[in-house]
């Protein structure tokens, strides 16, 4: 049973795409709420992380569930247990832990569960893998992003480099297509387009065109 109450906009896509950033200015711009799910993921991983567990032991990441608050500030900031970790899951060690462990269906049922409440509380625009096909499959708009993995691989590594954190574009290559693999390829929810979903390829857009091009689908749908 899904509980529809507002107008979603739900925005899947892979590793690099820029779903992150477009979905941002899109929530602002339109006056919705914006919730990144994959910060959700990355903070349970943040958890874990400190605590020593082996990404591969899905029991001890199980067990910790309990343990673990995710909340989102007005201003978009992340919390785990109420301390700002927003900064702390921007890396490639996390992101690497990450996709390992949302492929546990413990951890997927904890967080659609609080995405679909978060849902709940007004108009949002979400950005995630199974946004479309299984978080909120009755969203109003559903848009798929997608990029030549070069291009999106050239991004993040230019990201990471925006934010003054170490990075070669080898590795950020490979780390593309290891995560991108691990999100496809998983038993629980994998990263899909679904049938209804407007395809966007982002290769050759620039973020504003991009935000244009989501916007334009967003508004049609509005005017209905
Ligand atoms: O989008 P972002 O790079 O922050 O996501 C980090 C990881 O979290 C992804 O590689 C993916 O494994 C996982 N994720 C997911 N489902 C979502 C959002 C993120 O499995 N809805």
């Amino acid at each position: 049973m899904h509980e529809q109450t507002g107008f979603a906009v739900a925005i899947d896509g892979p590793v690099g795409v820029g779903k992150s950033t477009a979905a941002r200015i899109l929530a602002a711009n339109l006056n919705m709420i914006y919730i990144d799910t994959g910060a959700m993921y990355r903070a349970v991983a943040l958890y874990n992380m400190r605590m020593g567990t082996d990404k591969k032991d899905a029991q001890a990441i199980a067990a910790s569930l309990p343990d673990i608050e995710i909340a989102f500030t007005p201003a978009g900031s992340v919390l785990l247990n109420g301390e700002d970790v927003s900064a702390d899951i921007r890396n490639q060690a996390i992101a690497d832990y990450t996709s390992t462990i949302a492929a546990y269906a413990p951890v997927r049922e904890k967080l659609t569960a609080q995405q679909r409440q978060l849902a709940r509380s007004g108009h949002v625009v979400m950005d995630g893998r199974d946004i479309s096909s299984q978080v909120l499959p009755w969203a109003q708009v559903k848009i798929y992003l997608d990029a030549d993995p070069r291009i999106r691989a050239k991004r993040r590594f230019e990201e990471l480099q925006a934010k003054g954190q170490p990075a070669e574009y080898a590795r950020v290559w490979e780390e593309t297509l290891i995560r991108d693999e691990r999100d496809i390829n998983r038993a629980f929810a994998p990263l899909v387009q679904t049938e209804d979903a407007i395809y966007i390829d982002t290769s050759y857009m620039n973020l504003d065109k991009m935000v244009a091009e989501i916007t334009r689908h967003v508004e049609r749908e509005l005017r209905v």
